[in-house]
Order: C-alpha cells, then structure tokens, then sequence
C-alpha cells in the first residue's frame, strides 16, 4: 500500500455518530449501515461492498469497550502536543484491521504521511507537528509517520577506578510518558475528550482577510482538534506526566572524565514503532588520591630517599589491581620517570596503557644526632671524591 493510498480511519465518522456516541447508538448506526450496505442487498455494487467492510471494521472496534477505549486513546494520543493531529485518518498498516485484530501497535505502525498533499500541511507541519488535509469534509490527515524516540542526556559520576576499570552503574532517568491516569488523554477519568466545535477537529481555522485567506491554529483548542472538559488531575490535561525508570548501564573501562556514552535505544520510546532514542550518559570522574591520567597511560609520584636514588633500589608501588615492584637504577635522578609497561588503563582495543612513575626526593625536616653527624661526614667524603652539584651550572 502506497503512501497515497491509505485510508482514513476515521470510525466514529464511518458509522456517522459522535466520538461519545452511547454503545447503543453505536450499535444503531451500524444495524442500519450493515442492512443498507449489505452485499446481498446490493449486488455486485463495489462501493456499497467497500463501505461495508469500512462499517463492519469501524463497529468492531467501538463496540467493544477495550478497544474503544484504545482507539480513543491513540486518537488522544496523536491530538496532544507532538504526536500531530488526530482527526481521523489512522493507517493501520498493511492488513492492520483485515485480520480481525486490533492492537494499538497497529494504529502505530502505520507508515506515510499526507504532508504536502494539501500545502497547508507543509507550513504548518513544523509548528504543529501535523499536516491538514487540503480539501473540505472538515477530516484532517495526520502526519502518523513512525517517530523516533527522542535522546536523552544525562551525567554519573564515578570514583577514579570505577572509571578505568569499568564499572555497572544504575541510573535514574525521569522522561515524559503518557500519564498513567487518564492513558494519555489528558481528560480525568470517566469523561472523554470533545472534539472542538469550532475548528471541527482539524485545529486550523480559516480567515480571511481582502483577496488573502489565511489558515491560523484554532484559538478555542490551541490547535489540538479538541476540547477537554474537565481536566486529568494528575497531568492537568497534558496527557504526559514524568516518568523514572532505572536502567543498568554498563560503563566501559578507560572512560574519562567529560567522555559521553552512548546507549542505543535506550533514550524516549518511539512513536507508530519507531526505533527509540539513544541515551548519552557524560561521565564524571572523581579524582583518585594517588593515580593521574594522561589518555591511557596511569601517572603516579613515589617518594623515595636521596640514598635510594643514588644507590638504586626497588619501591613497591600500588597499580589499579594490585602493586608492583619498580627498580629504581643506581644514580637516578630526582624527577625521572620511570615507565612500567601495561599497567595502564584499559584500552577498548585490548591491552593497556603504561604506568608512569615519577620519583621525587623526600628531604627530611628532622634528623636525629647520629644521622646528622653522618650526613656531614658523608658531605665531607662527597666532596673529597670530586663532586661538585654545581659543576657545569650556568649559574655558577
Ligand atoms: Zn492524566
Ligand atoms: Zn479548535
């Protein structure tokens, strides 16, 4: 079925009655369209069979109460804000209603729009959301083309090692969804939605002005087609309330501070089953204590003595997982960095970055009488061997 092609769904208009039309006037309209359009009463007259089919389907869903209310629901939902403009004109999507099912994925998965059909709906599709039908008879083509589920952003913080390591985190995230009491209409429960006698459901109303006529959106609904009578209490008549939902995210090892993630289709569900939005969690990373980062390599100071460098030694020293011996050669000076491979952060390659060891000399602020009494002599014996820390200095 082409885009052109489809039908419009609309089954209170189908039977002719009201969309709060009583279950028994439903049942009358239908009683007398099915005698009417009947094909035995109408021999090889395709329309009258065409017609049939329309009000046969229109009456299976609205004499049963749930899938009335589902109908209604999902004409509600494409009334409100953002969801385009529910007049009539569902595309059930190919062999949607002709298998005596009703879902209201159906509804959903209809695909095509008659945007541009009538122009209107190409200046007014990007303020509405919607397109309008461009002939008369007051239904309004909707723009119910599968939506994709907008993004969500949102921020963790982690400790320093989560974040190197990888880490499963849950996250709390609050998006809009249809409200739970009144499934979205946005009317409390018990009464229904109207439809707006003023712009006749289409929410445009025409004016003109000189030579000009001009489409504006309808004062009395705000452009939804319709009018609620009494408010959802908990939604004040939005249809959409605030939803928190927690979801488990998995965050990789080596992220670092201000990265984002992103989570395929875990942003806002998608509309008519349309792929849903990504999520985009930034990452905020803790400073650790002992560890600095550069990419993927682990910085680190350790503090050694003067004794230490100039005799070398081996310092024990913490890496992400455990500790690790570093040998520190004779004569190293103050400063150096050491590199000890593969113990970096994680790459999303496979392997690791290095760990940087930097060494910095601890000078003592206090040193008892013997050690004192060393150092001097030691001093002497430095000096008497030929060293000079100043030789070669430029400041000399
Ligand atoms: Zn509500
Ligand atoms: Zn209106």
């Amino acid at each position: 079925m082409s885009q052109r092609e489809w039908i419009e769904k609309d089954f209170y208009k189908e039977l002719g009655v009201s969309s709060n039309a009583s279950a028994d006037e439903i049942k009358k309209a239908y009683r007398k369209l099915a005698r009417d359009l009947h094909p035995d009463a109408n021999p090889g007259d395709t329309k009258a069979e065409e017609r049939f089919k329309s009000v046969s389907e229109a009456h299976a869903v609205l004499s049963d109460p749930a899938k009335r209310k589902e109908y209604d629901e999902a004409r509600r939902l494409f009334a409100s804000g953002g969801f385009g403009q529910g007049g009539g004109g569902f595309n059930p999507g190919a062999g949607g209603f002709g298998q005596g099912g009703f879902d209201i994925n159906d509804l959903f998965g209809g695909g095509g729009a008659a945007a541009g059909d009538g122009g209107l709906g190409d200046i007014f599709g990007g303020l509405f959301n919607r397109g309008a039908g461009g002939g008369g008879g007051g239904a309004t083509r909707t723009t119910n083309r599968p939506r994709r589920g907008s993004d969500v952003e949102t921020e963790t913080t982690l400790e320093f090692r989560e974040a190197t390591l990888g880490v499963t985190v849950p996250l709390r995230l609050t998006s809009p969804s249809p409200c739970t009491t009144c499934h979205g209409s946005g009317a409390k429960p018990g009464t229904s939605p109207r439809v707006c006698p003023r712009c006749n459901g289409t929410g445009i109303v025409s004016r003109n002005q000189g030579a000009f006529g001009f489409s504006e959106p309808c004062d009395d609904c705000r452009g939804t087609g319709s009018i609620i009578d009494s408010p959802c209490e908990v939604c004040h008549g939005n249809g959409v309330t605030n939803r928190t939902r927690t979801i488990t995210v998995r965050v990789p090892a080596g992220v670092s501070d201000g990265q984002k993630i992103r989570l395929a289709g875990q942003g806002e569900a998608g509309l008519r089953g349309a792929p849903s939005g990504d999520l985009f969690v930034t990452v905020r990373v803790r400073p650790d204590k002992v560890f600095g980062r550069n990419g993927d390599d682990l910085t680190l100071v350790v503090p050694v003595s003067y004794g230490e460098l100039v005799l070398g030694t081996t310092v024990s020293v913490p890496t992400l997982e455990g500790r690790v011996g570093v040998k520190i050669p004779a004569g190293t000076a103050d400063g150096r960095i050491l590199r000890v491979r593969g113990r970096g952060v994680p790459k999303r390659a496979g392997g690791a970055g290095d760990l940087l060891v930097t060494v910095k000399v601890a000078v003592p602020q206090k040193l008892d009488d013997p050690a004192t009494e060393a150092l001097k002599t030691y001093l002497e014996a430095e000096k008497a061997s030929g060293f000079d820390p100043r030789a070669g200095w430029a400041g000399a």
